[in-house]
């Protein structure tokens, strides 16, 4: 038995699953995860002693490639000096200095932990400041774990949505509006009817979590457009976006100011870190200021500020995204290309450092088109893949991660690896 079969099992006792959050279980590609003993930039090595070319980046925090020198170091000063207060630090406000210069529609910025916690947060302060109940959020959008944010879309037209998880009560997701992502016609037609009661639309601005899809730019429009006529706060969701994307984040790319947005991952540089923030009025409703209670035992932990600052730092440098994207479509290209060559329906597609690989004809622009991707090719082609040293996500609605570190010679190993899995897929 492998190390990484034997960990698995040891897991599987007294860990659910023998997981701490569920894709990891490689449930929908089969066979046994790889247990990471350690990383470094592009490349992490399994507890069997194989080494892999990384493109999980740990879900988007490994912008910078796997334990970065600087980062390192600056987490081992920050650890020497105390690992949590439960009180003010100076390096929180240089977080926040730092965030709110960076992104415009940031006046005011609070840190939590997880994405979770801040689109949780943010989505409470939307209802608070507007008081209202009413939320909307788009198929497909992942927008973490909290209650009402479980959600699938109704049986019909404009109709609130179902819980798509156990545990979650009917009417805790009675408040919830699940919408199409860029069916514009259904979006303006939701707040026709009922936009004075919509606290706010969450949605990602480049949905990461339904693979890669991207949102056109009159759905852009449209969300700023109803959600400003409307009085409904906009959040942008940019946990997995955020600094992925660009350095001024995806709204920076779309030329949308939203009203809150949520930042997690590239934020922490790999340590738990997340934060929401925008308008100043609207941040005034947080608790002490405001009636909207919030609060966190480790947020801004000390240890995960300093890796945050020494992450932002670097990928402030110039050219840094430029590079990152080049790097990231030149990965895409050579994977359409070599799927092409094989007589394979898969394509790729990439925003920044973000990129989705689709078993299907076309790059898909709705949920519904998404799920057309042919998962059991998927499957094939992500073994083929992983024997030949190549760390894909382990599903075929994941999007993928390009660091840094992912260089010229990484990318066409990538890619010559993937001439050989898509020859596989099409052998079948
Ligand atoms: C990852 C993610 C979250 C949740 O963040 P966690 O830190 O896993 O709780 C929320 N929104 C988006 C868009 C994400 O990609």
């Amino acid at each position: 038995m492998s190390r990484n079969q034997e960990l698995f099992e040891r897991a599987k006792k007294f860990i659910p699953g023998g997981v701490n959050s569920p894709v990891r279980a490689f449930g929908s590609v089969g066979g046994t995860p790889r247990f990471i003993a350690r990383a470094l930039g592009a490349r992490v090595w399994d507890a069997d002693g194989r080494e892999f070319i990384d493109y999980v980046g740990s879900w988007g925090p490994a912008i910078l490639g796997h334990a970065h020198p600087a980062v390192i170091e600056a987490v081992h000063d920050a650890a020497v000096g105390g690992l949590s207060f439960g009180a003010p630090t100076e390096g929180e406000v240089e977080l926040a200095e730092r965030l709110c210069s960076l992104l415009p529609s940031l006046e005011q910025v609070r840190l939590v932990s997880s994405g979770t916690e801040a689109t949780m947060s943010a989505i409470r302060l939307a209802r608070g400041f507007t008081a209202r109940d009413a939320i909307v959020k788009f198929e497909g959008c992942y927008h973490g774990h909290s209650d009402s944010l479980l959600v699938k879309a109704g049986s019909g037209l404009l109709t609130f949505g179902t819980p798509s998880s156990g545990g979650v009560p009917a009417d805790f997701t009675r408040h919830t509006l699940v919408l199409e992502y860029n069916n514009v016609e259904q979006l303006e037609q939701t707040f026709a009817r009922l936009g004075d009661t919509i606290a706010c639309v969450i949605v990602e601005p480049f949905a990461g979590n339904m693979n890669l899809v991207k949102p056109t730019p009159e759905f852009v429009q449209a969300l700023r457009a109803v959600t400003e006529k409307h009085g409904s706060v906009l959040i942008y969701d940019e946990v997995m976006t955020g600094f992925r994307v660009d350095l001024a984040c995806a709204q920076g790319l779309h030329g949308v100011r939203p009203d809150l947005t949520t930042l997690g991952k590239v934020i922490g540089g790999g340590m738990p870190m997340a934060a929401f923030g925008g308008r100043a009025d609207i941040m005034a409703c947080i608790a002490p200021l405001g009636p909207v209670y919030q609060a966190g035992t480790l947020s801004g932990n000390p240890v995960a500020v300093a890796a945050g600052l020494a992450t932002l730092a670097l990928i402030a440098e110039p050219g840094f995204h430029a590079r990152l994207s080049r790097q990231t479509a030149r990965l895409c290209s050579g994977l359409t290309q070599a799927a092409a060559d094989a007589g394979v329906a898969a394509c790729a597609d990439s925003v920044g450092g973000m990129f989705g690989l689709y078993f299907r004809a076309g790059v898909p622009q709705r949920f519904s088109e998404m799920q057309q991707c042919d998962a059991q090719s998927f499957r094939r082609f992500f073994h083929a893949m992983l024997d030949q040293g190549i760390y894909l996500a382990p599903s075929a609605f994941e999007a993928g991660f390009v660091s840094i570190a992912h260089d010229d010679a990484l990318i066409d190993a990538t890619v010559a690896a993937a001439k050989k899995a898509f020859a596989l897929v099409a052998a079948g």
